[in-house]
């Protein structure tokens, strides 16, 4: 038996999700007469109370496309230093849109109003780049899937207001955060100008980003998903796919927390682990004594069947997901729990 804890992206289609798959009636998004793209569009919009959804094959295509409705070359956005939009999307903030990204050093890849305020260059002086967008990520992917306080959002937004910035949310684990805090997706509409919502982390689908936002920003946004190669024929396939796991995978992400939280408690016990992470949500993040290789740890782990991610700088993760069953839970706590280094 393969356990592969690298990252909730592994999971396979269940047998509910691909017979509602085979099911899709379909038809052409180029033209807009996708059937089952149109209804996961409108149903994301409801739920989030803001005019418009768009389908994207993936999340950096739609961060991506966030940035470009939000900056003109030259400009800067404010990030966390560990932002997948700055980390992980292969530089296309300058690729795609020619920004530039002041990096906050926050807190679990969280940052502060205040923090943010610091970052914002001034207008009056044309030598700085021109601050014109905030990207904030919830939940944080390096930071170990850390969940916001709402009210940091809220002096977000009023700084964001007084300074005329943008403000763009990665959620691409949004679903997660909503779970582990009770929170209500409607009260992020009112908060941020755009959205992204991965599909294909914790809710099991092959593929799919929602992006969000007005109709004003959303008809520039279906144009530049023309541009990168988003726009996509019979995808209601994958359609179904999302609202399928809308209505079957999104409540049972607790399951997913409660077992990252009980792999953090049990690491946290353990003489090889210098630190954990705590596990807010699917993530586990952690280092292990000085001591210890990284590289064998992770080659004694796959020889138990067990697959983990290396995140860099001494940190080594864990993802929980859908296909992770109880009893891989119950073999990767006797595995940690017994490891002799
Ligand atoms: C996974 C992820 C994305 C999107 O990744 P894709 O592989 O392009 O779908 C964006 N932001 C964060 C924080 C992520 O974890």
């Amino acid at each position: 038996m393969n356990i592969d804890l690298r990252s909730d992206t592994v999971t396979k289609p269940t047998k509910g999700m691909l017979q509602a798959i085979i099911k899709a009636p379909t038809g052409d998004d180029v033209y807009k007469e996708d059937p089952t793209v149109n209804q996961l569009e409108r149903r994301f919009a409801e739920m989030f109370g803001m005019d418009t959804a768009l389908f994207f094959p993936t999340g950096s295509m739609s961060n991506q496309t966030a940035i470009k409705l939000h900056t003109q070359p030259g400009d800067q956005l404010i990030c966390d230093k560990w932002a997948h939009v700055y980390n992980y999307e292969a530089g296309g903030v300058a690729f795609n849109s020619g920004v530039t990204c002041n990096l906050i050093d926050g807190h679990r890849g969280m940052i502060t109003a205040s923090a943010i305020e610091k970052g914002i260059s001034p207008i009056s002086n044309y030598h700085t780049p021109n601050t014109t967008l905030v990207c904030l990520e919830n939940t944080t992917n390096k930071g170990g899937g850390a969940c916001y306080d709402f009210e940091e959002f809220k002096k977000v937004r009023t700084l964001c207001d007084s300074f005329g910035l943008g403000l763009h949310l990665d959620g691409a684990r949004l679903m997660n955060a909503l779970v582990a805090k009770n929170e209500d997706p409607n009260s992020y509409g009112k908060i941020f100008d755009t959205i992204s919502v991965c599909l294909s982390k914790g809710l099991g689908t092959p593929l799919g980003t929602i992006l969000l936002g007005s109709n004003e920003l959303m008809a520039r946004a279906i144009r530049v998903r023309k541009i990168l190669g988003g726009a996509m024929r019979q995808v209601g396939f994958m359609a179904a796919a999302g609202l399928y796991a809308l209505d079957h995978h999104f409540e049972r992400l607790a399951e997913d927390h409660q077992k990252a939280s009980e792999i953090a408690q049990t690491l946290q016990k353990l003489d090889y682990i210098k630190k954990v992470e705590p596990a807010d949500t699917n993530i586990v993040i952690f280092n292990l004594i000085d001591e210890m290789s990284k590289d064998q740890f992770m080659k004694d782990m796959s020889e138990n069947h067990i697959q983990i991610s290396d995140m860099g700088q001494g940190k080594l993760r864990m993802v929980t997901h859908l296909d992770y069953t109880d009893e891989m839970h119950h073999i990767v706590l006797n595995v940690l729990k017994n490891y002799e280094y």
